[in-house]
């Protein structure tokens, strides 16, 4: 039999050869894994595409090791911007902020087969002084439950938030930092803001949610977080436990130290 070259490239029902060998190259490295989206505290709600996560980099390690309060926030997304493949269209910037100190403890987690980090803690309920052993399901998290109202009514107007994902975060950073920002900004009021995103079903910029924010009265703004709260959710650096004596629910602060992300192996 003669055999012929196939061109599959003109033939339609290869059509979309292109797409699956596009879809090769851009197979995750073999040093990711696909991440059960379902155990961030947002549950994946937020992410329609597939979040692949690679171990920590020894250079990665070497920078957490190093973390202060001052670089924490620089240190973590650069972590994170390493260390989730962007191959498929996803990037670290769409991450959400809740979801961040979550995915830091799991890439701990995960790159030393969730070895436990001993810590000593002394009961306030009893005072017995003892070890725990923190492994990632000892994190304290609280999980996305609800699904946020089309928007709040708040002194009279609609008001719809989002939360808020690491690009809005610097989006909020760059006004922090603006040396010619007229206004005199309360960062905290403004990484509220950032939650914000119509009033009154028309899009609002950060600035002018900002401004909305800021001349609330007292009792409206009260009102408006109270009600935001309700559906928050986020992971803290502490270790839920029972304590070994009184069987007293205890929280203990996870320090972000060298021997935490250097562990002796
Ligand atoms: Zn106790």
């Amino acid at each position: 039999m003669k055999s012929e070259k196939i061109d599959i490239s003109n033939d339609p029902k290869n059509g979309s050869v292109k797409d699956i060998l596009a879809g090769i190259v851009n197979q995750p490295p073999k040093n990711a894994i696909l991440l059960d989206k379902s155990l961030l505290p947002s549950k994946g709600m937020f992410y329609p595409d597939k979040i692949y996560v690679k171990k920590l980099s020894t250079i990665n390690i070497k920078k957490l090791a190093t973390i202060t309060e001052q670089n924490s926030n620089f240190v973590i997304n650069n972590i994170l911007k390493t260390s989730i493949w962007d191959g498929n269209g996803f990037d670290y910037t769409k991450i959400l902020v809740a979801d961040k100190i979550w995915l830091i403890f799991f890439l701990r987690s995960y790159t030393y087969n969730d070895i436990p980090f001993k810590v000593r803690y002394e009961c306030k309920n009893c005072g017995t002084i003892a070890h725990y052993d923190f492994v990632l399901k000892n994190l304290s998290v609280s999980y996305y439950e609800k699904p946020l109202p089309e928007y709040f009514e708040i002194n009279g107007d609609q008001i719809s938030i989002e939360y808020p994902t690491i690009n809005t975060e610097m989006a909020v950073e760059k006004i922090k930092n603006d040396p010619n920002t007229l206004l005199d900004i309360d960062p905290g009021l403004l990484d509220f803001s950032s939650y914000i995103t119509k009033i009154n079903g028309r899009e609002v910029t950060l600035l002018t949610a900002y401004e909305y924010v800021s001349e609330l009265d007292g009792m409206s703004f009260t009102k408006f977080t109270n009600l935001v709260s309700d559906y928050m959710f986020i992971a803290t650096p502490y270790g839920k436990f029972k304590c070994t004596h009184c069987d007293e629910e205890i929280e203990i602060p996870i320090p972000f130290s060298p021997s935490f992300f250097l562990p002796k192996i």
